[in-house]
């Protein structure tokens, strides 16, 4: 009888990729998944601490499985600020994740055939050299380090032989891909190389790029890109100049709105869309007015908002004048509500239009443009093809409804 594991994953878009690559590990050791943890002989819990609620999310889970399955070994791994251990638990934090005994020597450098994934994780960058008042990653991964654009460039021909047609750029900083490099190399070339060395129809999806580092250059080759789909995602944090300088994030409100003014510009039906934390320490109302003010000023097409959540060990988790958990929540709505707005007007500019897309179920279209389109047929075609669909309208539960084109 095969050795059971069993596996799950709180957080990013590079936690799932570390799962991906410790999942062939335990297929390399010999070990088959089960959905079911009262079975399994190990257990993995792959933590992320980037909210209190998560990290607590995680720490309840482990406890659940350890009523579940007590005599089953346990790993608790990844980002948790945490440390007071559970028994019965072996506690992998950061880099130490991949530790387990089980699998040492079988973790891959990088997850070969991503089933759980029609749009495989390309893993181009780890760790970041900043620090974000509020921000804690950087506690757990590190520094920034790239990953060569040959081992880039052999990931995304796995997801290529594996019949996949859009990969997903992924890494906690990726516009700093490059800068640790010798010689010290920039994001655009990573993209030039790519384009070069691969067939002409694999697309790839930027999972997120900080304004500041979307120099010229790069929206003019985004302009004309075959490769790269037409959605970028671009943490702006606050529209508060005062704020983003207490979170110490490194560009004005104006530079944000001039880029992403630049990328509309050059990419018309392209969707640009950002990350918004709410309630900072210290947020007044006047400071507020002037977030909201600034982001219905900027042609975004939606938000991700976020309640500030203090993380110990962070700058900002000290910083006085705390904003009450009902104001948050009352901003945090009417910040979803403008991007509900957003999201609504720029999904109708495609209605009666044909988009290209990734079929996700046989049901279901992500289109280059970051619009899912519920096909009013399913198709045969396995997910994760390439496909062409044709928008048709909008319904009462603000979904999109299409027809193969
Ligand atoms: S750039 Fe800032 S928010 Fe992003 S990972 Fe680095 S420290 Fe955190």
């Amino acid at each position: 009888m095969n050795k059971l594991f069993y596996i799950e994953t709180y957080g990013c878009k590079l936690n799932q990729l570390d799962t991906e690559r410790i999942r062939d590990a335990f297929h390399a050791a010999g070990y088959t998944e089960t959905d079911d943890p009262a079975v399994a002989e190990v257990l993995v819990i792959n933590s992320c601490a980037v909210t209190q609620n998560a990290e607590k999310e995680s720490r309840y889970r482990l406890r659940r499985l350890q009523r579940a399955n007590p005599d089953a070994r346990k790993y608790f791994i990844g980002c948790f600020t945490e440390t007071q251990a559970i028994p019965g638990a072996v506690f992998l934090r950061g880099k130490e994740k991949f530790q387990i005994q089980e699998l040492i020597n079988h973790i891959p450098p990088y997850p070969e055939i991503q089933k759980k994934h029609v749009r495989p994780l390309i893993h181009i960058q780890n760790g970041c050299d900043l620090n974000c008042t509020y921000c804690i990653v950087p506690y757990f991964r590190g520094p920034s380090i790239s990953v060569p654009q040959e081992a880039v460039l052999d990931q995304m021909n796995a997801a290529i032989r594996a019949g996949r047609n859009e990969g997903v750029f992924t890494g906690i900083h990726l516009g700093t891909w490059g800068k640790d490099l010798v010689p010290k190399q920039h994001f655009l070339d990573l993209l030039q190389f790519i384009d070069k060395h691969t067939e002409n129809r694999f697309k790839i999806r930027i999972s997120s790029l900080d304004s500041n580092e979307i120099p010229d250059d790069l929206i003019n080759y985004l302009r004309n890109s075959r490769l790269v789909q037409p959605h970028f995602h671009i943490p702006l944090q606050s529209g508060s100049a005062g704020i983003l300088r207490r979170m110490k994030r490194r560009y004005s409100p104006e530079q944000f709105q001039a880029v992403v003014e630049k990328l509309r510009k050059a990419l018309p039906e392209a969707c640009l869309g950002t990350d918004v934390i709410v309630g900072f320490p210290g947020e007044t109302e006047e400071e507020f007015a002037e977030c909201y003010r600034f982001i219905s000023e900027v042609p975004l097409d939606y938000l991700h908002v976020f309640p500030f959540s203090p993380r110990t060990g962070t700058p900002a988790a000290t910083m006085p004048d705390k904003v009450p958990d009902t104001l948050k929540k009352e901003r945090v709505k009417q910040l979803k509500a403008l991007s509900d707005k957003r999201r609504n007007r720029f999904i109708h500019r495609f209605i009666g239009k044909e988009r290209e897309g990734i079929l996700i179920y046989p049901d279901l279209v992500l289109t280059d443009n970051y619009i899912s389109v519920h096909l009013e047929t399913s198709t045969k075609m396995s997910p994760g093809s390439e496909i062409r669909v044709k928008l048709i309208q909008t319904t009462a539960e603000n979904t999109v409804t299409g027809k193969l084109a």
